[in-house]
């Protein structure tokens, strides 16, 4: 679905973000992308969804060149992308006009925007604050607002990035449930977190670091590499604990056996 060849982007000032990446993206998948601040996820994820353009190599999104604009059209109804601040992204005084505003931009007829509004409403449990101002509401549902918006375009592929970073762990969980139910639905997604913790249902992990890609792979290899300590990355809790119990000697070492 999308396939990012030999991508490097440097931003106006000069300061490298992206490094010659190399990565396929499958339709259907769940791809965590993880590293420490600064590390080039966020320019990543511009580049995913063809908001920023390679100044080498190509970000191909079915088939479309993001570095032609005749193609712009269609990558915005097929990738979307939520950003952390969701205030930034509101463009009307209540939810529903906020959520119309996406489809509105794709010409479609107001029998098929209606559909949409519907959609995402239901899709994100915003029904009951459809008529509210989305700058009223809590950082949890303002960021389901701002996923809904998206939605609402009904993209193939959405790009969240670091969408709960902002919120308390229970708002945090429940985004992500959202985000994870689109998924088992057939979307594709690039979530993009610096916590190792939200990505143990992902298909696939990218570890980044100064604009590379360090280790890719599934996330029960990725969480036990101890390497990602070296890349400012502290494994997940649970798997610290058995690693610092399995060093004490106090439990059998938790690679799998074979089954008799
Ligand atoms: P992350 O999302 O992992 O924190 P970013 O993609 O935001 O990383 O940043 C990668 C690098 O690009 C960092 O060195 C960062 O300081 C720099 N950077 C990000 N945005 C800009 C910008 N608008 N102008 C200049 N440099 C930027």
């Amino acid at each position: 679905m999308i396939r990012l060849e030999k991508v490097s982007y440097s931003y106006p000032d000069g300061t490298p973000a992206l490094e010659n990446i190399n990565l396929v993206i499958k339709k259907g998948e769940f791809i965590g992308v993880i590293g420490k601040n600064g590390s080039g996820k966020s320019t990543l994820a511009l580049q995913l969804s063809g908001l920023l353009k390679p100044q080498a190599g190509r970000v191909m999104i079915r088939g479309m060149d993001t570095r032609d604009p005749s193609n712009l059209p269609g990558i915005r109804k097929l990738a979307g992308i939520v950003f952390q601040n969701p205030e930034t992204q509101f463009v009307g005084r209540t939810v529903e006009e906020d959520l119309a505003f996406g489809p509105e931009n794709l010409c479609l007829p107001p029998v098929e925007i209606r559909k949409c509004v519907e959609m995402a409403l239901a899709e994100t449990g915003l029904e009951k604050y459809r008529h509210r101002s989305p700058k009223a509401l809590s950082g949890g549902q303002g960021q389901c607002v701002a996923l809904a918006g998206i939605l609402a375009m009904n993209p193939e592929c959405l790009i969240v990035d670091e969408v709960t970073s902002m919120l308390d762990p229970e708002s945090g969980i429940a985004v992500l449930e959202i985000i994870k139910k689109l998924h088992r639905k057939g979307k594709t997604i690039v979530y993009i977190t610096h916590n190792l913790e939200e990505l143990h249902d992902a298909d696939r992990v990218i570890v980044m670091e100064k604009g590379k890609i360090r280790l890719e792979g599934e996330p029960e290899s990725i969480f036990s590499d101890i390497s990602l300590q070296t890349f400012g990355l502290s494994l997940p809790s649970l798997i610290e604990l058995a690693e610092n119990l399995k060093m004490h000697g106090i439990i059998i070492p938790w690679e799998k056996t074979s089954s008799p």
